[in-house]
């Protein structure tokens, strides 16, 4: 059977190369070398690592395949490949983005694309007409992020596939937030998906890693000769963990996802609790919009405190998630995305953005549930 007819499950565990073709070892082994001989001065299938190596492949291609797409490229960051998808655009260019964006991108989108002579739009994403009513004669490119974060607008991935073919524009998703497992997207006409492997992909807190995926032939081989000649590759080490992490994927989303479910149910119900944002809830604005696109609401929600003096006390309180600007781990991670996630993003867009200082999100991991729900309660006092 080809691995693209294996179900998802076994697709993870597998991958596209379960073993170590040398020596049936039953993990691809970390191939920690920076060059490889050239015999009688003839480079073979690998010659240097930044170019290429097996561990990196391994990898790629079994990221590849979760998305149905033929082109993986890791990276050692998801910023660096979202960097690294962006280098499809050049100096002159337009790209139209989403105002509510990963803190991290609106960093790179506002502050170094313009210095490439990149300009960017922002408009509302969960309105096409503005999407297209950005767009201009130096248009090349759309970029999205669906769910938004910590916003939870929702994009309609459809209808930007539609807007894109017909200005002839390259569409970018970042898919960090869903993972392939959630929202394959390549089949929905992306040109090409980024994630940060950082997070759901490597799933336990011990590594920074990105992925670019593509189906597309052209526009792989000018993803490779940017990264190639731009160096910001995977290290062999990482990619291994990463491998290894992506095997328990299914397993610790599903169970992930279980828990957000609950937990955003009875946080919606906490009398200190104003609002909770969570695309598995019947009162999720969007919902339609999101099972439309996506098979599950994931393992992150938001919520916002009646009141902003609740913020403190809850974050010296709590006792089981870690408090930092992350998500995707098997361990809890709870954000102040005011003064963390979103940090890079002036006052005025957050606030127009509904991102307050009373807002928290979670990410939930795989500790019991019912843990979880004590250790919040009693946090909130
Ligand atoms: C974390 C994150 C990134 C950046 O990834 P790094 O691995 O931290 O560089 C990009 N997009 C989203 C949605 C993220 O959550």
């Amino acid at each position: 059977m080809a691995e693209q007819n294996y179900r998802v499950a076994t697709q993870l565990v597998h991958q596209r190369q379960d073993r170590d073709p040398h020596t049936g070892a039953s993990t691809v082994p970390i191939y920690q070398a920076s060059t490889y001989h050239h015999p009688a001065g003839q480079p073979g299938e690998y010659d240097y690592a930044r170019s290429g190596n097996p561990s990196r492949e391994q990898v790629e291609q079994a990221v590849a395949l979760l998305e149905g797409a033929q082109f993986g490229f890791a990276c050692a960051s998801g910023m660096a490949a979202i960097g690294t998808a962006l280098s499809l655009l050049k100096s002159g260019d337009h790209l139209v983005a989403p105002e509510d964006l990963y803190g991290g991108s609106y960093r790179y989108l506002t502050q170094l694309l313009p210095d490439l002579g990149i300009e960017v739009s922002y408009v509302d994403f969960t309105d096409l007409e503005q999407i297209e009513a950005a767009i201009n004669p130096r248009t090349r490119g759309i970029f999205v992020e669906t769910p938004s974060n910590p916003s939870f607008l929702i994009s309609d991935l459809r209808g930007i596939v539609a807007l894109a073919k017909q200005h002839d524009l390259l569409t970018f998703l970042d898919n960090t937030f869903m993972t392939p497992l959630l929202q394959r997207t390549i089949e929905l006409g992306i040109d090409v998906v980024i994630h940060s492997a950082t997070k759901f992909l490597g799933g336990h807190g011990d590594l920074l890693a990105g992925v670019v995926v593509t189906d597309d032939k052209v526009l792989a081989k000018r993803l490779r000769r940017f990264l190639n000649g731009f160096g910001a590759v995977l290290g062999p080490f990482d990619c291994f963990l990463l491998s290894r992490g992506l095997k328990t994927l299914k397993l610790r989303l599903d169970a992930a996802q279980q828990s957000a479910q609950l937990l955003a149910e009875r946080l919606s119900a906490h009398p200190k609790v104003a609002r909770v944002a969570y695309p598995g809830l019947d009162d999720f604005p969007q919902k339609q919009l999101h099972f439309s696109q996506a098979t599950g609401a994931g393992a992150v929600l938001s919520f916002e405190l009646q009141d902003v003096s609740l913020v403190a006390p809850l974050l010296q309180r709590v006792k089981l998630p870690i408090i930092a600007p992350s998500l995707g781990g098997v361990e809890t991670i709870l954000t102040h995305c005011w003064s963390m996630s979103h940090a890079a993003m002036p006052i005025e867009v957050k606030q127009r953005l509904g991102i307050s200082d009373g807002l928290l999100r979670i990410s939930v991991g795989i500790e019991d549930v019912e843990d979880l729900w004590e250790d919040l309660v009693t946090a909130l006092g």
